[in-house]
């Protein structure tokens, strides 16, 4: 048999978006099925490859160990090192974008949030635009400050309401965001505590700048560096995790 030539090397991790058939050997739909997936599940891709047209779609992507899937049937996932090596976000049955967000919190078991504090927020409008659920890309993104979050719920004691979090470039622009604000790319979040004030939420975050924080799912570890604001008159602190530090006042 032929070896395939890979036309595109690739090492990324794919997500099922229907049920699927991993092909042996070659990128068709008569070859020898070696694994069937749900939709949800993660693959690795080591190249892609011209194969049978299925819908128009001659594109299959090379799995390992002499596997292959088609194209059509997959969605890329994201390639950082937390979801390769963490089986956390295997999601077996995404019901819907924001279910499988909330599993995907869910799964991180943190103290305290679950994944339906996030999902309210992606449904609010401001004149006339809608918020939206962020895209799969940028999940891993929220990891670390929801981790700082967590952190700081336990310090205080007392419960923290999640204000703003991922907000979409239309939305940002119509609810009067920075440009370049950290909400679009899902890292920053707002929030309230029910007890003491803005300044000492911030002051106990600012002390935690350069510590280390172990992540969910013995997955490693991180130093904390980001941005946070202090918003007196609107009562809240905004906490992102950008990777230096910024203060501000709102
Ligand atoms: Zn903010």
């Amino acid at each position: 048999m032929a070896t395939l030539q890979i036309s595109q090397p690739l090492n990324s991790t794919l997500i099922s978006i229907a049920r699927l058939n991993i092909r042996k050997s070659q990128p068709n739909t008569s070859a020898f099925v070696a694994e069937k997936v749900e939709a949800g599940a993660l693959l690795k891709a080591v190249g892609i490859v011209k194969g049978e047209a299925i819908y128009g779609n001659s594109d299959w992507y090379a799995g390992e160990n002499d596997t292959f899937f088609w194209s059509g049937a997959v969605k890329e996932y994201t390639s950082s090192e937390l979801l390769n090596n963490n089986p956390l976000v295997r999601t077996e049955n995404p019901v819907s974008i924001e279910k499988d967000f909330e599993q995907f919190i869910d799964r991180l078991e943190l103290r305290y949030f679950k994944g339906s504090e996030f999902t309210p927020y992606w449904n609010r409008v401001k004149n006339g635009v809608s918020n939206s659920v962020p895209p799969i890309s940028l999940w891993n993104n929220i990891i670390n400050t929801i981790v700082i979050l967590d952190a700081l719920r336990h310090e205080i004691g007392a419960s923290i309401t999640m204000l703003s979090t991922y907000r979409s470039p239309r939305y940002n622009t119509a609810v009067g965001g920075e440009p370049a604000s950290f909400h679009m790319k899902f890292m920053a979040i707002d929030f309230n505590c029910s007890e003491g004030t803005p300044l000492s939420w911030a002051t106990q975050l600012r002390e935690w700048r350069g510590k280390s924080f172990d992540l969910p799912g013995n997955a490693g570890s991180f130093v904390f560096h980001g941005g946070i604001g202090v918003y007196t008159n609107d009562s809240f602190v905004h906490v992102d995790t950008r990777g230096y530090d910024k203060n501000w006042n709102g």
